[in-house]
């Protein structure tokens, strides 16, 4: 049994990551979306909604679990008995730095194979930044994130005076 992990920070979870992960339960028999904890990141939303946006995500899907996690992947993929780290590739920029993460975790852990998904044409240019952008100056964001998804972002922008929250700084890969 080929247990799977895919990490990444999910502010907000959208259809690029569901893509990979739904893609990635074809080839391995369990999923377990990984949500950091707190990574080196100035993140939007709290573990707890990032956690919660993704279960409802995969609500219908047997093979894919969710849950939060802190500390070193590696660490976290051997505590759950973990072989694969899955991860996603869209752009160039997104290579290097998946590059250099995925040769310094397997020297750390030599025995966790890092497999990369190249992303499906069509969420290319979908990111969570973008997500985040589109949805604090009011634009459609549906096409993007699922419903469920759609509502907490509204609500963080604009369903209350403590919601108008300025962004935070943010990078074009994330
Ligand atoms: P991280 O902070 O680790 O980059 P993210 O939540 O941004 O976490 O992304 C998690 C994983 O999903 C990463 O491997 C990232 O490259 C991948 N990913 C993000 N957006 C897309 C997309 N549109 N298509 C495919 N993979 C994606």
């Amino acid at each position: 049994m080929v247990k799977a992990v895919l990490p990444g920070s999910f502010d907000p979870i959208h259809y690029g990551h569901i893509d990979i992960a739904k893609r990635a339960a074809k080839l391995f028999d369990e999923i377990v979306i990984a949500v950091y904890d707190r990574p080196l990141k100035n993140l939007l939303l709290s573990p707890e909604i990032r956690i919660s946006l993704c279960k409802q995500a995969f609500a219908n899907e047997a093979k894919i679990s969710v849950t939060g996690y802190s500390g070193l992947t590696v660490e976290f993929c051997r505590k759950i008995g973990a072989q694969v780290i899955v991860r996603g590739l869209r752009v160039f920029s997104d290579f290097e730095h998946e590059f250099r993460t995925a040769l310094a975790n397997h020297h750390l852990a030599p025995d966790i194979e890092i497999v990369a998904f190249i992303t499906s044409e069509e969420h290319t240019f979908l990111s969570s930044s973008t997500v985040r952008e589109i949805a604090s100056l009011g634009g459609d964001i549906s096409g993007m994130v699922p419903s469920h998804v759609i509502q907490i972002m509204k609500d963080h922008f604009h369903g209350s005076e403590e919601g108008q929250h300025v962004l935070p700084n943010v990078t074009i890969r994330d």
